[in-house]
């Protein structure tokens, strides 16, 4: 089964290109909220899985917060309209001029993910006469079993405060008077989609909480990151993911203290399978050993599989011929330049239209151009 593409509408644009369906990003923001609402869990987006603007706007509508990792980005979040007391801001090196965006724009909180971080952040803060809030972004020590470039909550990963020195930084933070505690944080990797390290996480972050309870520290919320994983070999049949039960083992296997908020940020799952890189079919070269599709789209406009040795389904959207086994390929200088290998798709002819399903997380957003290349247009499916 192929998804479903205005196809006449598609052949008069110019490829590559993004387009996103705007009504499936709409209903997985629905079922986002009624499931979170359920037990008044509270949603801050993660920016970096895609920042486009027009994204931001129907996700900043649909009323989640939002999760930043730069400054660039908490200046995307605030020209979306997300209010800020819904932005939060993470980052394993947050630069001074960051840190200072974020107290000017008094955001709701500093994830903090080191001991000389927080000095920095404490010391910005009393230059300005303010009081930081911030939380202490833990390292879990929780395996996520996903690919080892994103996997985050490990002791050996870059992420976070390690648990073992947890004790040191709350007693400088005691010490500190322009930061206040008010959340903990953690975020364990990307594209989970076995939940039982979400499990894990819950026992360990119950342990914590206990252990803290004998220092008398309690904090006001806590954040479980994003990480929820989404269907990339069937888009058709699973374009939203299952929020329902990521929800659920939050519910049943964490255990708030009384009044705590638990928040979440959710990236790739929110926005991942309403977007698709369209390319066109440039050649098609017979080698020697194997049939090559040559896409005018490389890994300048969609760098998962060179990056993560991600797949991606790929559909010839204009061809119902026969199928034929090929490897996709862009036409970058580069041999990682590669979307799949020796994949079946409808026979394809130069000019033909190819789908790259699942894009709309972590595509767009990391374009580059590498090779002095344009920077990908994007299309809404309500506007085009
Ligand atoms: C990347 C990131 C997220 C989002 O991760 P997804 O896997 O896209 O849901 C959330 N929180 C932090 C701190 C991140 O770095």
């Amino acid at each position: 089964m192929k998804g479903n593409f205005p196809i006449e509408k598609l052949k008069g644009l110019e490829t590559p290109f993004y387009y996103y369906d705007t009504d499936l990003l709409r209903k997985t923001l629905d079922i986002v909220a009624s499931e979170a609402n359920k037990y008044n869990y509270q949603v801050h987006y993660a920016i970096k899985a895609n920042a486009n603007p027009r994204i931001l706007s129907i996700i900043r509508e649909n009323g989640l917060g939002a999760d930043c990792v730069s400054g660039g980005e908490i200046m995307a979040a605030l020209n979306a309209g997300f209010p800020t007391d819904k932005i939060v801001f993470a980052g394993v090196g947050k630069a001074d001029w960051e840190i200072n965006l974020g107290l000017d724009k008094d955001i709701f909180c500093f994830n903090v993910e080191s001991l000389a971080e927080l000095e920095v952040i404490n010391e910005l803060a009393e230059a300005k006469g303010r009081k930081a809030r911030i939380a202490l972004r833990i390292n879990p020590e929780v395996n996520a079993n996903t690919h080892h470039h994103i996997t985050t909550g490990m002791k050996e990963n870059k992420f976070g405060i390690n648990l073992d020195q947890i004790d040191t930084v709350l007693d400088r933070l005691e010490e500190l008077g322009s930061v206040q505690l008010i959340g903990l944080h953690f975020h364990i990797g990307s594209q989970l989609t076995d939940l039982h390290p979400f499990q894990t996480l819950c026992a360990r972050v119950n342990d914590l909480q206990q252990q803290l309870s004998k220092r008398k520290v309690f904090v006001e919320h806590i954040n479980f990151g994003g990480g929820l994983g989404i269907d990339y070999d069937h888009p058709n049949r699973n374009p939203i993911p299952d929020f329902q039960e990521y929800f659920k083992v939050f519910n049943k296997h964490f255990k708030p203290l009384p009044d705590q908020k638990v928040h979440f940020e959710p990236g790739r799952s929110v926005v991942g399978q309403c977007g698709n890189l369209i390319a066109k079919v440039l050649y098609v070269k017979e080698g020697s050993v194997k049939k090559f599709a040559v896409l005018d789209a490389g890994f300048t406009e969609l760098i998962r599989p060179a990056f993560y040795e991600a797949h991606h389904k790929i559909e010839n959207i204009t061809s119902e011929e026969k199928e034929e086994t090929y490897d996709i390929v862009g036409p970058i200088c580069e041999s990682s330049d590669t979307f799949a290998k020796q994949i079946d798709i409808n026979k394809a002819h130069r000019g033909d239209l190819i789908a790259l399903r699942s894009a709309g997380a972590y595509g767009e957003i990391m374009a580059s151009q590498y090779n002095c290349r344009k920077l990908p247009k994007a299309y809404f499916s309500d506007l085009i």
